[in-house]
């Protein structure tokens, strides 16, 4: 079989980030790719939807890399590259062209993923190992435990995405698992409790995380004329964050961590 020249693979870039500081450890290098099967009624990257977009830029792996590797210096330890999206999966062979290029100049990688794509099925595995080869620490959004409610939320049903989380724990994958909380929307204890149970199965879990509910995207929607789902809908309390954190134990997911591996 012909060997792929990585560094020629194209993808479909939305944009970068320079200095990215919520997407992974340390200061991050983030690509924003194009394509998301989802519909959040939250997202703020609603631009990202489209699986093609004139504004979106057809990119080598190499290209991005260079670009990435301009900031290498402000890294330090901890920091790297992040893909995020819309869905960077979609565009897999870009994935692990741009990774295994990174990898090869010792760049901590992490994929950021709502694992809508992942499918338990040889096919599919064969080509998911080969990034996760490549792929130092996965971001897995699970945006509700209960399968209906994620329905409403998402307009998918969420059983690739926890059985993406599984795989990621059998493979022993590192991961940081985040819930962004919604109020009347991904805030109800009884889910918040499952969810916190379902990841305690989990023994590859890093971090566990809630992440606030912000309407900073709205305008987004109305400049692509989507009415906002969310519309008067305010970020959620500081009690209803800590209601959450206690019901899924996130503050002490360390030491419950430590505590199991004991
Ligand atoms: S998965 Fe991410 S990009 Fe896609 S709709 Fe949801 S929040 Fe938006």
């Amino acid at each position: 079989m012909e060997e792929v020249d990585y560094r020629k693979v194209t993808g479909l870039v939305h944009s970068t980030e320079s200095f990215g500081a919520v997407d992974g450890p340390g200061i991050r290098f983030v690509i924003f790719m194009q394509g998301c099967h989802m519909r959040c009624q939250y997202c703020h990257n609603p631009d990202t939807w489209d699986l093609v977009n004139p504004m979106a830029t057809e990119r080598t792996a190499e290209d991005v890399l260079n670009e990435a590797i301009r900031f290498k210096m402000f890294w330090g330890q901890e920091g790297g590259i992040t893909v995020s999206g819309g869905e960077a999966t979609i565009q897999i062979d870009f994935l692990i062209a741009l990774f295994s290029l990174a990898k090869e100049k010792g760049i901590h990688t992490t994929l950021d993923t709502c694992a809508l794509t992942f499918r338990n099925t040889p096919r599919y595995l064969e080509k998911y190992s080969k990034l996760m080869e490549v792929t130092d620490l996965v971001l897995l959004d699970i945006k509700e435990i209960n399968p209906d409610q994620h329905k409403i939320v998402t307009g998918h049903s969420n059983k690739t995405i926890l059985a993406c989380a599984q795989y990621l724990s059998d493979i022993g994958k590192p991961v940081w698992i985040r819930h962004v909380l919604v109020p009347g929307l991904t805030d109800r204890d009884e889910d918040l409790l499952q969810l916190g149970e379902f990841v305690k199965t989990l023994t590859n879990v890093q971090r566990f995380e809630v992440l606030p509910y912000h309407n900073l995207g709205e305008f987004k929607w109305r400049e692509l004329g989507k009415p906002y789902p969310l519309e008067g809908t305010q970020p959620p309390s500081k009690a209803r964050v800590e209601n959450a954190k206690r019901l899924m134990e996130t503050e002490s997911y360390q030491e419950y961590l430590e505590r199991i591996r004991e």
